[in-house]
């Protein structure tokens, strides 16, 4: 029994090593397809509920590797947040999408705004604010085109300069909107003194059939506290019609999700445009 045990103690060390030694090897795979433009971004546009009128899109990730696989950001980023190379990485996103955005000008509505997920490690870098105003300026965009998508880590994060780099942003004119709404640890009391535009729906609150799932007074609710702190709603992932109605019925200005497209590539985005 005494052998059994031991020699499940060094697999259990040797499964460690193997998960370290697989992260560094995804991470440095990861650099190399960074530098080889292997990585790309996709576009999935988000709705007016009540009209189904595009009010923008938000940039999500892709890396294919040259075997063709596809590994998703979920896998990626974390790595990248943790390297400190989520700093370029998110920067080449920007910049991307800002590019992308000047390129729909005269295509669709001047309200049209480019969402880009911003991880707290980019955000809290000294030149963040400058860069990102820079590269608008470049692009001959204003602020308003633009959003940025957080998540509720950063509430743990140094919070008054946080909210100083939020704040000047907004005075540019860009806005701010809380990713994964419900799934963090924010309290309600940072929460109304954050200089937030949007809340966005957490998806796990969002799925199965809407109308008679327990989650989805937590939508509800969500909403509800977004109107009283004068911030609007998102919901990502509306799948079904049915979500769709309901979360349009409880006041819910806006929805993402397969139900209007998946995330597409530039070329399909351009024929969903041409279709609406
Ligand atoms: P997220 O920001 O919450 O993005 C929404 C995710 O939900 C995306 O997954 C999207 O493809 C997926 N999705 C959209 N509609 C539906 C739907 O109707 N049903 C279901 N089941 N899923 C839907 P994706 O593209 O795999 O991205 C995963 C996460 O990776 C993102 O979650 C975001 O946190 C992160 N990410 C992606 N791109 C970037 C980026 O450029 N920078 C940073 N920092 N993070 C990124
Ligand atoms: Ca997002
Ligand atoms: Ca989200
Ligand atoms: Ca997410």
């Amino acid at each position: 029994a005494k052998h059994f045990h031991r020699g499940k103690t060094v697999l259990f060390a040797t499964e460690l090593a193997d998960a370290a030694r697989d992260r560094m090897q995804l991470l440095s795979r990861l650099r190399v397809a960074f530098s080889s433009e292997r990585l790309t971004l996709h576009f999935q546009p988000f709705i007016r509920l009540h009209d189904g009128a595009a009010m923008g899109a938000e940039c999500l990730l892709r890396w294919q590797t040259a075997e063709g696989q596809h590994i998703p950001p979920d896998h990626f980023i974390p790595l990248a947040e943790q390297s400190g190379m989520i700093v370029a990485l998110g920067d080449w996103v920007i910049r991307t999408a800002l590019r992308w955005r000047a390129g729909l000008i005269g295509r669709v509505d001047d309200t049209f705004r480019v969402a880009i997920n911003v991880s707290l490690v980019q955000l809290i870098e000294d030149n963040f604010v400058a860069n990102i105003l820079h590269y608008i300026h470049t692009q001959g965009l204003q602020g308003y085109h633009v959003e940025i998508e957080l998540t509720e880590s950063m509430a743990a994060h140094d919070i008054n300069s946080v909210i100083q780099k939020l704040k000047q942003m907004r005075e540019h004119g860009i806005s701010i909107a809380i990713d994964d709404f419900g799934t963090g640890y924010s309290s309600l009391s940072i929460l109304s003194s954050l200089p937030i535009d949007r809340l966005k729906i957490d998806r796990s609150f969002v799925s199965g059939d809407a109308a008679n799932q327990p989650h989805f007074g937590i939508a509800h609710t969500v909403i509800e506290l977004a109107t009283n702190l004068q911030m609007h709603t998102i919901a990502e992932g509306i799948e079904t019609e049915s979500q769709r109605d309901t979360l349009r019925q409880n006041g819910c200005l806006e929805g993402q999700g397969y139900l209007f497209s998946r995330p597409l590539d530039e070329a399909q985005f351009n024929q969903w445009l041409a279709q609406q």
